[in-house]
């Protein structure tokens, strides 16, 4: 049986990377993840969460763009890499996420309990 954190693995290594719009943060705010990659994120204090979801940003947003960039969640690394969460600024891998693999990773969405980034 595969462990979510293999699972997690191996979504990590088969989603298409490619280059954003230097400095663009337009698609993040706030997200859910599994508590897997929850935990493996720092310690927000609940001031932290309610001031950035009353702003509707992710609290792991800084001036400088994503400070967890490595262990961001499923859902960010999935969006611009499917027609269902183009990015809309037009970018874009050379070839999308394999359509098996967006389903794998839908169901362990369904499968796992999410949690408010
Ligand atoms: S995917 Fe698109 S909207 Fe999101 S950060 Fe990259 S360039 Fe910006
Ligand atoms: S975890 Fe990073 S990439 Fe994801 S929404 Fe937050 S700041 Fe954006």
């Amino acid at each position: 049986m595969t462990s979510n954190s293999q699972k997690l693995r191996y979504f990590r290594q088969r989603i298409p990377a490619f280059a954003c719009v230097p400095g663009c943060h337009d698609c993040c705010g706030p997200v859910t993840t599994s508590s897997e990659e929850m935990a493996r994120l720092p310690v927000k204090s609940e001031a932290e969460h309610e001031a950035a979801l009353e702003d509707l940003r992710c609290p792991h947003l800084g001036d400088k763009g994503c400070q967890v960039y490595a262990e961001r969640p499923l859902i960010c690394r999935l969006f611009g890499t499917t027609p269902r969460l183009a990015c809309p600024n037009g970018q874009r891998p050379a070839e999308m996420i394999d359509p098996k693999l967006e389903r794998q990773i839908m169901r362990f969405f369904k499968e796992t309990r999410q949690v408010l980034v």
